[in-house]
């Protein structure tokens, strides 16, 4: 009686060898296939940065300096990439003619999996530096117009409704396609430090007068004449007759006219439902529909309509409800 289950025979390991051999290969190919595939992967990260940092204008990714630093670690940390494709290849490439003394596939795909760990550390530090930067920018934009007290997401929408497009960040992502897609995280930062950089250039953060002196604040003030209280819809900025009145912001004229108490006064439109109103003044310099930069004379300090004297009233509107002027000025003083 056997208890023992028969030892496998030499015969039978030596007759399977050829199959198992040409199963290793076949495993070691697919191996060297998911490796070349985190390889590409990561080239085309590089290249979406490298891409978004050629195409940078407007967006002022941190001086021209840490950019050009920036790329030349983007150039080296691809240099790596390259050279661990060509690696990649090569083994793939031997376990089809796998012998003839050359080195075992599987060595130069352990290699290359040892250089892939290796060389992370440098696209990771070039990914956190470019991060670092656009998100550096997207913070001291939101905090600006944070203390606006106005709400980044509520405008992002409008702009979006207004543009006619679906979202914010489906305009960049749509336009530039697949590469940028790649960035996943960092483009979805980049889009939307794109679109507040839009909506910052037109909200009124400037002073409408060289030199600011308030002579009387926003908010609610008694009237002592008629025993109420009454809100004062904007600031009052001690000025003398003559002194040049300045568009607070971009936008365009959408009155120019006499508006009783506000006498002399000019409304600019800026967009997202935001408008600058300047009253009293001795002379309007600017037509209703004209189109105005930032900074561009509107008009001359005076005291028509309702003022005691020489100065000008200022009001910020977003949506029709007047906001304190001063918190835009201060956020733009700050930035
Ligand atoms: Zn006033």
């Amino acid at each position: 009686m056997t208890l023992l289950a028969a030892p496998v025979t030499p015969a039978a390991s030596l007759e399977s060898f050829p199959a198992t051999r040409s199963q290793q290969m076949s495993e070691a190919r697919d191996k060297g296939a998911r490796l070349l595939g985190r390889i590409l992967d990561r080239r085309g990260r590089l290249a979406a940065i490298s891409f978004l940092l050629d195409r940078d204008r407007g967006l002022g990714l941190g001086g021209v300096e840490r950019k050009a630093d920036l790329a030349l670690a983007l150039g080296e940390a691809d240099g790596q990439l390259r050279l661990l494709e060509s690696r990649a290849w090569q083994a793939i490439t031997r376990t089809m003619r796998p012998g003839g003394g050359e080195e075992d596939p599987r060595d130069l795909l352990a290699d290359l999996e040892r250089r892939l760990k290796v060389a992370r550390q440098a696209e990771d530090a070039v990914v956190a530096r470019f991060t670092g930067l656009a998100v550096g920018n997207l913070g001291d934009i939101e905090r600006t117009i944070a203390a606006t007290g106005l709400d980044a997401d509520a405008l992002l929408e409008e702009a979006a409704k207004a543009d006619g497009r679906g979202g914010p960040l489906t305009r960049v992502g749509r336009a530039d396609g697949g590469i940028v897609e790649a960035l996943g995280a960092i483009n979805r930062k980049l889009a939307r430090w794109h679109d507040l950089e839009e909506i910052h250039r037109v909200l009124p953060l400037g002073s409408p007068v060289d030199y600011l002196r308030i002579t009387s604040n926003y908010g609610w003030r008694r009237d002592p004449k008629h025993h109420s209280r009454a809100l004062h819809a904007g600031i009052d900025l001690a000025a003398p007759s003559g002194t040049p009145v300045e568009a607070t912001a971009p936008g365009k004229v959408v009155f120019a006219g006499w508006n009783g108490p506000y006498g002399r006064m000019v409304e600019i439109e800026h967009g997202l439902g935001i408008r600058t109103r300047y009253g009293h003044l001795s002379r309007i310099e600017v037509r209703v529909g004209q189109t105005v930069k930032d900074g561009a004379r509107v008009g001359r300090v005076g005291a028509s309509g309702r003022a005691t004297g020489p100065h000008l009233h200022y009001e910020v509107l977003v949506d029709e409800k007047a906001r304190d002027p001063i918190s835009f000025i201060r956020a733009g003083d700050a930035q």
